[in-house]
């Protein structure tokens, strides 16, 4: 059957070009390093990854699949593109046995992964990821589709307001060139109150929306405060 992928291609070949440094803390992907512990540690309070299953949906290099399976996950990631497999792979030679044997990457979509996969994770997790694909709707129901009934699914994304406009593209991409310009498309942001209907709709029962406030100067990161920018959202399935 040949389906309209949910896939902006333009985003993935973005992503593909700059994948040989996904692992460079000081690189293009240097936020995602220097946010990885905060959202690391508020999916573990919420869901203990010890012994979990987990599905991690738009995976990358690999960088928050990894450390789910350090705290003792096993974690499939899944990604469109190739390059941030490859990237992914070849970190994990590095990163010793233990982790290796834990984590299964594969090149696809959340959507084609559903249609053979439901009800089969205990953990779904789509961070920075919705707000790169034409349809994040679609993406969260096959989230649905995945997880396990009784199961835990997280989102992450960026709001979509003056202020988000502001930092996330204008400071982050043109005036401290945190990032490369072009890495996020504005319209595509989404409000909290969007991502709490779409999982509503989708059958999840939202839980808790955290807050994420990145430093870039300090290159430091905490939870809580406003959800103006970058933000968590956990949700479960009944
Ligand atoms: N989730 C990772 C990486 C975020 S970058 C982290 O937070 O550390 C976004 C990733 O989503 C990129 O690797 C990109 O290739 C992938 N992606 C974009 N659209 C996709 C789609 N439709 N299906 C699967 N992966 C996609």
């Amino acid at each position: 059957m040949n389906k309209i992928e949910n896939v902006d291609s333009a985003e993935i070949s973005k992503f593909e070009s700059q994948s040989h440094g996904w692992w460079n803390p000081q690189g293009d992907f240097k936020p995602l390093h220097d946010i990885n512990p905060v959202r690391i540690r508020y999916i573990n309070e919420r869901a203990a990854f010890y012994g979990k299953s987990v599905l991690d949906i738009g995976c990358g290099g690999g960088i928050l699949s990894e450390a789910m399976a350090a705290l003792g996950a096993t974690v499939t990631g899944i990604d469109r593109g190739e390059a941030p497999l490859n990237a992914a792979r070849h970190h994990l030679l590095k990163s010793g046995q233990d982790i290796c044997r834990r984590i299964n990457y594969l090149q696809t979509t959340a959507e084609a992964f559903a249609e053979a996969h439901a009800f089969s994770f205990d953990v779904v997790t789509c961070l920075e990821m919705l707000e790169h694909v034409p349809n994040p709707c679609s993406v969260i129901n096959a989230c649905k589709t995945l997880v396990k009934p009784g199961g835990d699914v997280f989102f992450a994304t960026l709001n979509r307001n003056p202020k988000s406009f502001l930092l996330a593209i204008v400071g982050a991409e043109y005036l401290m060139r945190l990032i490369p310009r072009g890495t996020h498309t504005y319209s595509r942001f989404i409000k909290p109150a969007e991502m709490t209907d779409w999982i509503q709709q989708a059958g999840l029962i939202p839980q808790n929306i955290m807050g994420m406030n990145y430093n870039p100067i300090f290159r430091t990161c905490s939870l809580g405060g406003n959800q103006d920018i970058n933000y968590l959202v956990h949700a479960k399935r009944p």
